[in-house]
């Protein structure tokens, strides 16, 4: 059913600042987009279906811009270290078990249940190395619903010789035979390039990532600027440049290619940002991992005040919860320590905004998704607060500030996908 209307309280943004709110009111869809917001159902949709969400919050489905399933399972462990360690005790012996076939099918599917009863409905996804295994994610994700973004990560170098790919020779053609079989094999599911980040890809993996972008017209994401011994090493390793994201974009990594996907940005500068808005890359936000390892606090505000395409990622496992509800909160409650703490000028983020990040920000990635403005991709989520019991009648934005900082998966009542229902 992609021809319905949704009758409850509609909250969405059209801006950053500002949140529309339709109390009691009709969000109609057609041919899974949206035809707008009514007060009074009007009279040429009196035929469609009409589901009744009673006295529920309707709010745009959320996009997840950075994510890696191969990392799920550690999730909330072994949260004691920075980075680099990180990713030498935790995350790299974790992703070599993704090369048998069977364990990733148990471990990717236990992500794929728990993303589907989140309120994210679009999501951009890191896997492993292994070809295999990242197919056998995309095939789960696509018979989840969701719609999403799937990489087979690329490492030539400086990752332990269980998991780093032979050269850079053989990480190209791994990764040209997974393109070869994924793409147009599925409607929900795309793949999209995944060089881990410099530091684990030789110049020559990354020259030829470049030519596979160009030749297959692909997205592609990465990490930038998270931790500031990453960054250094960065420095070494690239000295033609003046700037981490600098030495992606002399690479052609950088937005050149196709639309692209930074996660972190800690520590981008004026200039660093001035570069990721030219080449109009997405720079995602995740404050929650970036407190777990000790990373810093992103400069949102600058971002936003600048014009940088902006979204909320998790980055399980460096986060721990996948909760888009959580990341808000993460975000505003990071925004305000940044404001006390390093620059006053900054002000913290407001509701409204940790929701258009959430939404519209990061779903500006998939197109026109994450609002209800006439012709957006119907994605919802329905929340219903009565778990969250209150002694007074609150207003409908009190009740979605509650619902952020206090609700979970067990409160989302429906969830629509580009008009498909998802269950
Ligand atoms: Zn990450």
């Amino acid at each position: 059913m992609q021809n319905f209307v949704l009758k409850g309280h509609i909250c969405y943004n059209q801006t950053p600042t500002e949140l529309a709110v339709q109390e009691d009111g009709y969000l109609i869809c057609e041919n899974g987009r949206s035809s707008g917001v009514f007060p009074v159902l009007p009279e040429r949709y009196q035929n469609l279906p009409l589901v009744d969400c009673g006295d529920r919050l309707i709010l745009p489905g959320m996009t997840d811009l950075h994510v890696h399933a191969s990392q799920y399972a550690f999730r909330a462990l072994g949260m004691d270290m920075e980075l680099l360690d990180w990713l030498n005790t935790n995350a790299f012996p974790e992703e070599a078990k993704f090369q048998d076939p069977e364990y990733a099918r148990k471990a990717y599917g236990i992500f794929t249940e728990n993303l589907k009863k989140s309120t994210t409905t679009r999501a951009c996804i890191f896997a492993t190395v292994h070809g295999e295994a990242t197919e056998i994610l995309m095939d789960q994700m696509e018979a989840s619903g969701l719609i999403t973004y799937v990489g087979k990560v690329n490492m030539d170098r400086n990752a332990p010789d269980y998991l780093r790919e032979e050269s850079a020779e053989a990480s190209a053609q791994a990764t040209v035979k997974w393109l070869e079989r994924t793409i147009g094999k599925y409607e929900h599911t795309r793949p999209i390039l995944t060089p881990r980040f410099i530091p684990s890809c030789t110049d020559e993996l990354m020259e030829a990532l470049a030519g596979i972008q160009k030749q297959y017209h692909l997205p592609l994401q990465s990490h930038l600027s998270e931790n500031q011994g990453e960054i250094a090493w960065v420095r070494e390793l690239c000295p033609d440049a003046d700037s981490y994201g600098e030495a992606y974009d002399r690479r052609e990594l950088l937005g050149t290619g196709g639309p692209t996907i930074m996660a972190h940005c800690v520590w981008s500068d004026e200039k660093e940002r001035a570069l990721l808005k030219k080449r109009n890359v997405f720079a995602v936000h995740c404050p929650q991992s970036n407190m777990n390892i000790a990373s810093g606090i992103a400069p949102v505000r600058a971002f936003l005040k600048e014009g940088v395409p902006t979204g909320l990622g998790s980055d399980v496992a460096g986060g721990s919860s996948e909760s888009l509800l959580r990341a808000m909160t993460d975000a505003i409650q990071a925004s305000k320590l940044r404001w006390r703490l390093v620059d006053e000028s900054q002000k913290p983020l407001i509701l409204e905004e940790a929701l258009y990040l959430a939404t519209k920000g990061g779903g500006s990635f998939f197109g026109k998704v994450g609002s209800f403005e006439p012709g957006y991709e119907l994605d919802a989520v329905v929340l219903d607060d009565m778990r969250l019991a209150h002694p007074q009648t609150l207003t409908v934005k009190q009740r979605l500030e509650r619902l952020v900082y206090l609700g979970d998966d067990r409160d989302i009542w429906k969830k629509y996908v580009a008009g498909r229902e998802i269950r």
